[in-house]
Parts: C-alpha cells; sequence; structure tokens
C-alpha cells in the first residue's frame, strides 16, 4: 500500500469519527458498524488501523469498529440483468457496457451503539 493510500484512508475515518461523535451527542459509543463499498477506492484493512489512532481522545475511543464490505453490483440497461462487477471494468454478461451501478460505491456508518445515559 502507498502512502497516499494510507492518507486517503486518514481524512475518511476522521470523517467517520466525527460524524459519529456528532451522533453519539456526547456519550461514548460501544460500537460502530460501517460498511464500505467493494468499489468506493476505500480499504477495509486500512481503515480498521486507522481507526484506533483517530478514535484516541473522542467517544469512540472504547469502540468496537465492524466493518461490512458490500458486493458491488449494476443494472444493465439494455437486457435489465443485475450483475456483479467485482472491478470497475465489469460488462454485463450481454457485452454491454452500460448499466446503472447500485450498490459497491458506498461508505456509510450503518449503525452505532452509545453507552445508555445513567
Ligand atoms: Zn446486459
Amino acid at each position: 500500500m502507498s502512502k497516499g493510500d494510507d492518507v486517503h484512508e486518514l481524512s475518511i475515518v476522521c470523517s467517520i469519527v466525527d460524524l459519529a461523535s456528532e451522533a453519539a451527542e456526547g456519550r461514548a459509543v460501544r460500537r460502530m458498524t460501517i460498511e464500505i463499498g467493494k468499489l468506493s477506492g476505500v480499504e477495509p484493512e486500512a481503515v480498521a488501523f486507522c481507526f484506533p489512532e483517530v478514535a484516541r481522545g473522542t467517544p469512540l475511543e472504547e469502540a468496537t469498529l465492524d466493518i461490512g464490505v458490500v458486493d458491488a453490483a449494476a443494472r444493465c440497461d439494455v437486457c435489465g440483468a443485475e450483475f456483479a462487477t467485482p472491478d470497475i471494468l465489469t460488462a454485463c454478461p450481454c457485452g454491454s457496457r452500460q448499466f446503472q451501478r447500485l450498490r459497491g460505491e458506498e461508505l456509510n456508518i450503518k449503525s452505532i451503539e452509545v453507552e445508555e445515559a445513567a
């Protein structure tokens, strides 16, 4: 992995941690689940690696990070088939390259679990 990629993931993890901290409204976060699309260009391993460092000193400091990887899929404009697109250049089995990407480029916080207020 190049140094450039590290910086890319680091800034992504920073914004995820910011969003989750805001959503937690001052409570400690126990667990955060995020979804990373296979075509998002984000390496789940790099996110997992950056997370403890970024989370230090935030409400997510003690949080467990769960990462779900979302397989990419698209629907063909020509034949209507839904097909997997394991990489960005995959065409429909019918040969068409005109399609709508359905999923695989997302980077979402799926859920966070916070400490209950005492
Ligand atoms: Zn097709």
